[in-house]
């Protein structure tokens, strides 16, 4: 049996027509940067994070970067977040003229761990980025309580999130700002690239409408500088066909996800996620632990199962971060987890059979102990 790690096609196969119809609008209108398309998928996915508003961006990162420039980081400034994230978290940090800080991540829920942030804290910090990696909300309201306590805005990285809940809130509508991706593999996903932030603040919604679109507020008046990260009409159009399938995808994934977790939390030397009781897990990624990674993920591979590792380089440890003179050891969690993590085959159209292949062959080969 072959399981392939992300299977997009089996994803859009049921929804060619509509895309079709929706691409053929576009054209007719003849409004391809922006526009109407897009203002109707900002409206219906503000609506899905219950937050007031949404901006179309081109990517998650501009999503990050422009959501820092909004609230005022600039060069050298300080920006807390993780080292167990993409790498483009840190970059839209560094493309603000700022710095990022690390603080590790709690070694259940792989988020930022709390207790780090008073030990990260100097007087340039200027906004605090937590990330819901792998689809399950960092513990929000600790963070929240330490950014009101020193005036500092949060801003969530929800790239992998959309959907997620904590305590009843959704993804992106907990912090000042949240921050989405479209890419193509996220659970909510374009048909190429895009992003956007949701916000219940007016004036920060407003200040990145002008930032997306090189800081105009009028056209041909620029009242800032800004840069063009516009969402492409196109993309617009089919998000919103795709964002009434996401529901029922996440749901899916929860399934599968349940169904693995129940197995591999019989067996020893596996590390199953742990799903906090007050989070509302999506699973972008369902990613295990094991021992000899490397070794397991080849013989998955050699049986027909598709693999990822995410990531396998902590971000304070990238060659890109080697100014900032972090040694090995400075985040042990996730120097630790890179080195374990091991992501399986997840997204809603997995068959069970399929589902119970990945299981079976997991486990027999971390039983066969070829990992000692
Ligand atoms: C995907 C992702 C991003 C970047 O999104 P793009 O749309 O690829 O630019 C940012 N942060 C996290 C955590 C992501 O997973």
């Amino acid at each position: 049996m072959k399981v392939p790690f992300l299977d997009l096609k089996a994803h859009h196969a049921p929804l060619r027509g509509h895309f079709k119809s929706a691409i053929a609008d576009v054209i007719d209108s003849g409004i391809f940067a922006g526009g109407p398309a897009v203002a109707d998928f900002e409206e219906a996915f503000a609506a899905f994070c219950k937050c007031d508003y949404a901006v179309g961006l081109g990517s998650g990162t501009e999503a990050v970067w422009l959501a820092l420039l909004a609230c005022g980081v600039g060069p050298g400034d300080e920006v807390i977040t993780v080292p167990s994230t993409f790498m483009a978290t840190a970059e839209a940090i560094t493309y603000c003229g700022a710095k990022p800080v690390f603080v590790d991540v709690d070694e259940r829920t792989y988020t930022m761990a709390p207790d780090g942030l008073a030990r990260a804290l100097t007087s340039r910090t200027k906004a605090i980025v937590p990330v819901h990696l792998f689809g399950q909300i960092a513990d929000m309201d600790p963070i929240l309580k330490f950014g009101r306590q020193h005036g500092i805005p949060v801003i969530e990285d929800a790239a992998q999130g959309h959907g997620a809940e904590y305590k009843g809130r959704r993804a992106g509508s907990i912090g000042e700002i949240g921050c989405f991706s479209f890419y193509p593999g996220k659970n909510l996903g374009a048909l190429g690239e895009a992003g956007a932030i949701v916000t219940n603040n007016l004036e920060l919604a407003e200040k990145i409408r002008i930032l997306r679109d090189h800081g105009q507020a009028r056209k041909y008046h620029h009242t800032v500088v800004g840069w063009n990260c516009r969402m492409d009409a196109i993309q617009g159009a089919c998000l919103a066909i795709k964002l009434k399938h996401l529901e029922r995808g996440n749901e899916l994934r929860r399934a599968h996800a349940a169904r693995y977790t129940a197995a591999f939390n019989a067996v020893e030397e596996i590390v199953a996620p742990f799903e906090a009781e007050c989070a509302r897990h999506v699973y972008h990624v369902y990613a295990i632990r094991v021992p000899d990674r490397d070794e397991v993920m080849r013989q998955l591979e050699a049986k027909g199962i598709g693999c990822g590792v995410h990531y396998p380089v902590p971000v304070h440890l990238q060659q890109a971060y080697a100014s900032l003179e972090h040694a090995r050891g400075a985040f042990p969690v996730s120097e630790q987890i890179a080195q374990e993590f091991l992501s399986l085959p997840m997204f809603p159209e997995l068959a069970q059979a399929q589902v119970d292949y990945v299981i079976e062959t997991v486990t027999e080969i971390v039983n066969s102990g070829v990992m000692a």
